[in-house]
């Protein structure tokens, strides 16, 4: 069993000499790579940790097999976008609760494991890094899965059997709620004083030490400084931040401080950058909050039918408005290479949360833009070995670390 990263490095090698040659006329030229042996071109590995698309296709009720007109995912333009395998996000709001959130998790991965189904030969279900590399070996697009709330699993730790069982690779311990054993990002920040406790109580350490013992990854993403700290001195595996970006460069309560990333590091853990502009980019929110304070009537009347993601279809009959609201590229690809800089490139990865924000920054429609982010970190001099710890080989390292 491969368990340090140096080794995790060598098994990519592996990969890529073992993979066969590929029709390169079908990726965009920096979704390729070149094998040093070899000199074959490859496609490179690409992994996104985050991607909420489930949820929202339990609304929209796309055939994500086929090419789609909205939205941020589909296989055709994963495929475009040389997406090697996508973590897919089961989540719903806080107002599902005890007897609903886990009910309503596991219909989101039914409907990922029928759109499997659906698809055959082109898409399969990975629960380990094994799998994970078997599948990019033979250019099949790997789903895994991430439970993003703990409020999903409705205090019950034979619930996270059921969903480790079906696949899920991480548990998000908070959404923006917080969960009766751990205390979320936002409670922290805007209402710490009517907390009944911070951070992890004994029930939320018992069950990070569950975690650990599954081989699921604990994902920090949403939960609050205090949780943060009180998971990386309970977690005895590497931890994750599936979907999160820097806070140094826009000090928004779900981007992590310095402190926080030094600490990660050290724990072996990975942060993956989210792309979403209100984390981006800090003078977004206030844009943002004056676009929907001019169209509150209209995003009213879409709330009933759109749910969580009216804001979304304001911006689809808005088009305009919401294309000037967006970040320039440069300015994601700056909280990368601030990470990189700051923790080095062994704990950077990609996790967009595409499907479920209402903006990107420009040129990040959908997963088929993501061989701009490798042109973008090429372009600033990173060499080929870090490009690919950053797009798969720290995911790879971390999910193989917290398996053993
Ligand atoms: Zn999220």
């Amino acid at each position: 069993m491969i368990k340090s990263f140096f080794t995790g490095c060598l098994s990519l090698v592996f990969i890529y000499s073992s993979a066969p040659a590929q029709d390169t006329t079908s990726y965009p030229v920096s979704a390729y790579r070149k094998n040093r042996n070899t000199k074959a071109v490859l496609p490179r590995f690409f992994i996104d940790t985050h991607n909420d698309i489930l949820s929202s296709q339990q609304l929209s009720d796309a055939d994500l097999g086929k090419l789609q007109q909205t939205g941020n995912f589909d296989l055709v333009r994963a495929r475009r976008g040389g997406l090697s395998a996508q973590v897919f996000s089961v989540w719903c709001g806080e107002d599902y609760g005890k007897g609903s959130a886990f009910a309503q998790a596991n219909r989101e991965i039914d409907s990922l494991y029928a759109l499997i189904r659906r698809n055959p030969g082109k898409m399969v279900l990975v629960h380990n890094a094994w799998q994970l590399e078997n599948a990019y070996r033979q250019q099949r697009f790997a789903a895994m899965i991430g439970v993003e709330g703990g409020h999903m699993v409705e205090d019950r730790l034979d619930y996270i059997d059921s969903l480790a069982a079906r696949g899920m690779c991480y548990l998000t311990l908070t959404w923006n709620n917080s969960t009766s054993w751990a205390t979320s990002a936002r409670d922290e920040s805007i209402q710490k004083e009517k907390l009944p406790f911070l951070g992890l109580n004994e029930q939320g350490k018992k069950i990070v030490r569950h975690l650990n013992e599954l081989g699921v990854m604990v994902d920090v993403s949403h939960v609050g400084e205090q949780t943060f700290n009180d998971v990386l001195a309970t977690s005895t595996k590497p931890v994750i931040a599936s979907h999160s970006s820097v806070y140094s460069l826009n000090p928004h309560r779900r981007n992590l401080k310095d402190a926080q990333l030094k600490a990660l590091a050290k724990n072996g853990g990975v942060v993956f950058v989210n792309f979403y502009s209100g984390f981006i980019d800090p003078a977004y929110e206030e844009k943002e909050q004056a676009f929907l304070a001019a169209h509150r009537k209209e995003l009213d009347s879409l709330r009933p039918i759109y749910k969580d993601f009216a804001e979304d279809q304001l911006n689809r009959i808005y088009k305009k408005e919401a294309e000037l609201r967006r970040p320039p590229l440069s300015m994601l690809i700056k909280h990368i290479d601030y990470l990189v800089k700051l923790i080095g490139p062994e704990h950077v990865g990609i996790g967009a949360d595409f499907d479920g924000s209402e903006s990107y920054p420009k040129g990040m429609d959908s997963v088929a833009d993501y061989p701009k982010i490798v042109a973008a970190l090429e372009k600033l001099g990173y060499s080929q070995k870090n490009i690919d710890l950053i797009t798969g080989g720290n995911f790879l390292r971390v999910l193989k670390a917290n398996k053993d």
